[in-house]
């Protein structure tokens, strides 16, 4: 008919598409788990929104997910009474990819001739609705938005374009179709038409969504004969609501990978309950890999909020600082209003004060972990952490005792700043640091010679953050944090000191010349204990910003 409109693919969409019409991911039953997810996101948003908006005329009363198989089509369809969708936002959410970092992952994804490394990075960055694809050659979407009259049918193979139609007979909601590839178990392709497939598939992936998912199945009868029958599949337990003995570690990953969005195992599960005045449940996890957009300013931050069970909000930033952006999770506050926005949340005395909570709660977990999973830890997250030391004062204390420096003494291990002090030799007073855009360039510096001839350890630090969190904090446990760039470094014996004099008035005549020489590029020219190979080198004051600092502060605009 003239209403179907065909249309394509944003350009990132469609290569992201190629990947999975060609399934470079080998664990295809997960796509049923992003379709559940994505209408238990509609439902969510439904129950919301007519909690919100009490104009909208729709019936809550049986909010659910319906699976359904037809053995004979080969199809499977998945439906929800939600929110669904208009036109546009079909077209805007489906035919493109709004997730930050995607040109950067089909770049390194084109880049990399190791098949495992680009199906673990796939994995990271979940490929949400487009998953469908690796198990169907065609899939039918078709939605109408709550509130709305008409609805629109989509429909697509995958290969660079969709069809678009609207539609006057659609329910309220979304309805998504998968047209099954054949059943193929070299490929990892299961058969889902198969009853036991699915009910396995939603046990183990989607046990704990909130809405019932229900299939009609076949039930055997005592006389041999079989009778129809509608079953709810998962159990709905709202998993941060239980006791921790009462969830087992698969049950949290499996949570894990739903709020977070993520296909990776959690490096760390935190499960805590507040009691008192304002009685809350938190349920929060730590990744253990960095998201692309970490560093994105449009980058997801916070944490989910609920209100006794109910969906609020994503990325409830009033929760979590900025600094532990990474941490994912659940939060559920049982005296709040439902209607409650992100201005008044941040403004909240009761939200803040849980915060405080969550923050000592993470840094004492992150504190705990084990050797091996902080080194993933560190080397993942350790950069965002120390932003915590510019933003968050009160708990400089706990985020000092987090950080891991490379240092002169160990070429391989970072260091603790304690393990540091416990080696520090007799006499020495301060925490020499050097910083530089990488460990090469500080250890050729000439600034670090006379250190080493010391041997005086130096840490070295390389993310432009570090600069800037040094200068801030000043001293750990009493002891000052030196550049080894910066100012006179007192590193001399008395013995050494008597010499020194003894060469400054021998060269006083030379140094003013040269001061006089150099007047316009320097502020002073003077002997130096810190070289022994090099002839000479530039220092800066003890209140002069370094090179890099120089650099990050002109490259800010500043
Ligand atoms: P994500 O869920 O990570 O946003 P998806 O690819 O799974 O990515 O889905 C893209 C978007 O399409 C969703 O954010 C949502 O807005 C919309 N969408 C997908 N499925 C549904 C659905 N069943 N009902 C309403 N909107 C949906
Ligand atoms: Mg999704």
């Amino acid at each position: 008919s003239d209403r179907v409109e065909t249309l394509e693919f944003q350009a990132e969409a469609r290569q992201l598409l190629q990947l999975m019409v060609h399934s470079i991911y080998s664990n295809k039953d997960v796509f049923l788990r992003e379709l559940i997810s994505n209408a238990s996101d509609a439902l969510d948003k439904l129950r919301l929104e007519s909690l919100v908006d009490k104009d909208l005329q729709v019936d809550t009363a049986d909010l659910h997910i319906e699976l359904e198989i037809d053995k004979d089509a080969r199809t499977l369809t998945v439906r929800d009474n939600g929110i669904g969708m208009s036109r546009d936002e079909v077209v805007g959410l489906i035919g493109t990819i709004a997730k930050s970092g995607t040109a950067e992952l089909l770049r390194t994804l084109r880049e990399s001739k190791d098949a495992a490394a680009s199906q673990e990075l796939i994995g990271q960055f979940g490929v949400g609705f487009y998953a469908t694809f690796m198990v169907a050659d065609k899939v039918t979407l078709l939605t109408r938005r709550a509130g709305q009259s008409g609805g629109t049918r989509w429909e697509s193979t995958g290969e660079g374009t969709y069809q678009v139609e609207a539609v006057d007979d659609a329910p309220q909601g979304t309805t998504v179709t998968l047209h099954l590839k054949p059943a193929d178990a070299e490929d990892n392709l299961h058969d889902y038409t198969a009853e036991w497939t699915i009910r396995e598939i939603v046990k183990r992936y989607s046990d704990f969504i909130a809405w019932p998912i229900r299939m009609t199945v076949d039930k055997p009868g005592e006389d041999g004969t079989t009778t129809r029958e509608e079953q709810t599949l998962n159990s709905m337990k709202a998993l941060w609501a239980r006791s921790r003995d009462e969830v087992d570690e698969a049950e949290y990953k499996e949570f894990y990978r739903h709020v977070a969005r993520d296909w990776a195992d959690p490096l760390e599960t935190i499960h805590m309950r507040g009691e008192g005045t304002f009685e809350y449940e938190a349920l929060l996890f730590v990744p253990s890999h960095a998201p692309l957009d970490l560093f994105s300013p449009q980058g997801h931050r916070g944490v989910q909020l609920y209100v006794k069970r109910v969906f609020i909000m994503d990325d409830c930033d009033a929760l979590m600082p900025n600094y532990l952006r990474f941490v994912k999770g659940v939060v559920d506050a049982h005296d709040l209003s439902l209607n409650i926005s992100r201005e008044i949340l941040q403004q909240d005395r009761q939200i803040r004060a849980v915060r405080r909570r969550l923050v000592k709660k993470v840094l004492a977990t992150l504190k705990d972990l084990s050797a091996e999973a902080y080194r993933t830890f560190w080397s993942e997250f350790g950069p965002v952490v120390k932003e915590g030391l510019l933003e968050d004062p009160d708990n400089t204390e706990a985020l000092l005792d987090l950080v891991r420096a490379a240092s002169t003494h160990d070429p391989a291990e970072l260091t603790t700043l304690r393990d540091y002090v416990e080696r520090m030799k007799d006499g020495q007073t301060e925490i020499y640091y050097a910083t530089g855009e990488n460990r090469a360039t500080i250890e050729n510096s000439p600034h670090l010679e006379a250190f080493r001839a010391k041997g005086y350890e130096v840490l070295i630090l390389t993310d432009p953050v570090d600069e800037v969190w040094v200068e801030r904090v000043g001293a750990y446990d009493g002891k000052t944090l030196r550049s080894v760039a910066k100012g006179q470094v007192d590193l001399e014996t008395d013995e050494e000191k008597e010499r020194a004099e003894a060469e400054r008035q021998e060269y006083a005549d030379l140094l003013s010349w040269m001061s006089g020489a150099l007047t316009d590029s320097v502020k002073e020219v003077r002997l130096s204990t810190r070289l022994t190979t090099s002839p000479a080198c530039v220092v800066g004051d003890a209140h002069d910003m370094t090179p890099t600092l120089e650099k990050m502060y002109r490259a800010m605009g500043q």
